[in-house]
């Protein structure tokens, strides 16, 4: 039967962390000791003083509509952090307030890619990149990175990518999946090639305060006044302060741009949820640290999660930033265990969800069927014991 389906959803693949997700879920439903390294949020909870804004807000009544583009007073909370934190100076104007760091994304695409437009994607990537793009047109188009390299692009690999219809490159520093952090002085080195060929660059920074090693995150926006024209910088509230649910992203981007995508919004969700816009303005302007306490555990899990991988002799990369390792399995694949053998790497994580109850996503999810993908945002004892399973269904394997 021919599809009903208009063209430009006919291309968007659902969710391929979906099969894993629900199969994780349906085996703890049936009493099942599962440990999940499949999960993409921090397992604390939302700091109590953000929590009780949240109730404040709902209390005093800040329950109605706000401006589509988001409260003035969380949109100056966002210029100050964009001051303080990344060196950028957004006015007010070039500020929008979003459902998620995700819609901020697709907002950003929409505002700037045309039909047939290529948009540049390191891979491995964020599985959403893609599909974002297919969903407003464009044609994503991959530049791939080795992990010889960090996963990192190099100025040679985006000059060869680069082509008459490149509109625009998606750049993710600290990256999910890889935990690859750009120093200042990558940054600045792509700089000229994008300017002098008219490209936007989407910076998508929401892990930046998830960095380990004493690396230190650089915005693009803040390369030089030029660059910033020609950059949209998304980050949000989600996973520096454990607040994935409340759905809080902004973005910062030139006047005309901001402006166009305000107007989009406006006619699609309208302004985020007013309560969650309180929470994440006491969230921005109140820290108390617990974003710092956050990052040391997670940078004592990393170092934990990747002593037991060695221990195990998982091959994975060091991740500079984020909470996701990559472990390379694709020696395992053509193995067996018992009459099921491993082709590639939703094979693999299958078969480890079935024999071992430990769930993880599979690498063709992000672009690389090599590897699959561990979350640390789990307990030290959930990651010993997860990692310790791991090996033992790794020496079974024939
Ligand atoms: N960007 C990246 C790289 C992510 O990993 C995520 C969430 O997993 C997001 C954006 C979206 O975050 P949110 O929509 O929760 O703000």
């Amino acid at each position: 039967m021919k599809t009903r389906i208009a063209k430009r959803l006919q291309n968007i693949s659902p969710s391929k962390t979906l099969q894993i997700t629900a199969k994780t879920k349906e085996l703890k439903k049936q009493g099942e000791n599962v440990i999940s390294f499949a999960v993409g949020e921090p397992d604390f909870p939302t700091p109590e003083y953000i929590a009780k804004a949240g109730k404040k807000a709902i209390d005093s009544g800040r329950t109605k509509y706000t401006a589509s583009s988001g409260t003035p007073e969380l949109k100056s909370a966002i210029k100050e952090k964009f001051k303080k934190d990344n060196g950028i100076e957004y006015d007010l104007s070039e500020i929008v307030v979003s459902n998620g760091a995700k819609q901020s994304v697709f907002n950003a695409l929409a505002a700037v890619v045309n039909d047939g437009d290529e948009v540049l994607i390191p891979s491995p990537y964020w599985l959403t990149y893609p599909e974002a793009v297919k969903a407003v047109g464009g044609k994503p188009k991959f530049i791939l990175t080795k992990k010889e390299n960090g996963y990192k692009m190099s100025v040679k690999d985006l000059k060869k990518a680069i082509t008459r219809k490149t509109k625009l490159l998606i750049f993710n520093s600290p990256c999910n999946p890889t935990g690859a952090v750009y120093s200042e002085e990558e940054i600045r080195a792509f700089a000229p090639i994008l300017l002098k060929k008219k490209i936007f660059v989407l910076a998508d920074e929401i892990y930046e305060k998830l960095i380990y090693d004493g690396e230190k995150h650089f915005s693009f926006a803040n390369v030089s006044s030029e660059m910033k024209d020609w950059t949209i910088t998304v980050n949000g509230v989600s996973k520096t302060y454990a607040m994935t649910g409340w759905r809080i992203g902004y973005l910062g981007a030139p006047k005309d741009i901001a402006a166009a995508i305000d107007s989009f919004q406006s006619h699609s969700t309208s302004g985020a949820s007013s309560i969650s816009q309180y929470a994440a303005e006491i969230a921005l302007t109140n820290g108390k640290g617990e974003v710092e306490e956050m990052k040391h555990a997670f940078e004592r899990r990393r170092n934990l999660i990747l002593q037991e991988l060695l221990e195990n002799e998982i091959e994975s990369t060091t991740p500079k930033g984020a909470f996701y390792v990559l472990a390379d399995v694709s020696k395992y694949y053509k193995k067996r265990l018992g009459k099921t053998k491993i082709k590639n790497s939703v094979g693999f994580a299958n078969l480890l969800l079935d024999e071992e109850k430990v769930a993880v996503v599979p690498g063709v999810a992000f672009g690389d069927d090599k590897v699959v993908r561990l979350s640390y945002a789990l307990s030290d004892d959930d990651i010993t014991e997860g990692v310790r399973r791991i090996g033992e269904f790794l020496r079974k394997l024939k």
